[in-house]
């Protein structure tokens, strides 16, 4: 379940993380594990497990968690990013609590392994 990943944990503050950004509906953080020298992550605070589970009523929050990491971007006079949702461990998903990754700040390559 969505509610007991590490990610629900670092929503209610019992894991540390490098926090860029937080409102009523979502964290923005550092990825412990960078694979570009900017590589942060937009989660919503509800605890969804990935697209699988969205539904029209969440079409705000997504369209939110996209302008907050584009946001987060512009802060960081960024000009070019990737940007990934992975759903489905056969995609790389690992943490099955909703995320979007911002990375930046190398040459990305196509099409992503
Ligand atoms: P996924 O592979 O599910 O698309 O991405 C999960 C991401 O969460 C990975 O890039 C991984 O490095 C990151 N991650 C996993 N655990 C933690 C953690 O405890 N703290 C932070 N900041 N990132 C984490």
């Amino acid at each position: 379940m969505s509610e007991s990943t590490i990610f629900s944990k670092i929503i209610n503050g019992e894991i540390p993380c490098e926090k860029l950004y937080e409102d009523e509906f979502c964290i923005a953080f550092n990825d412990i594990s960078a694979q570009a020298p900017v590589h942060y992550l937009v989660i919503p605070k509800e605890p969804i497990i990935s697209l699988l589970d969205i539904s029209e009523k969440d079409k705000d929050l997504l369209g939110h968690l996209i302008l907050v990491g584009k946001k987060i971007a512009i802060q960081k006079n960024l000009k070019n990013w990737r940007t990934v949702i992975n759903t489905g461990e056969d995609s790389g998903q690992t943490v099955f609590h909703l995320h979007v990754h911002f990375l930046a700040g190398r040459q990305m390559n196509w099409p992503p392994g």
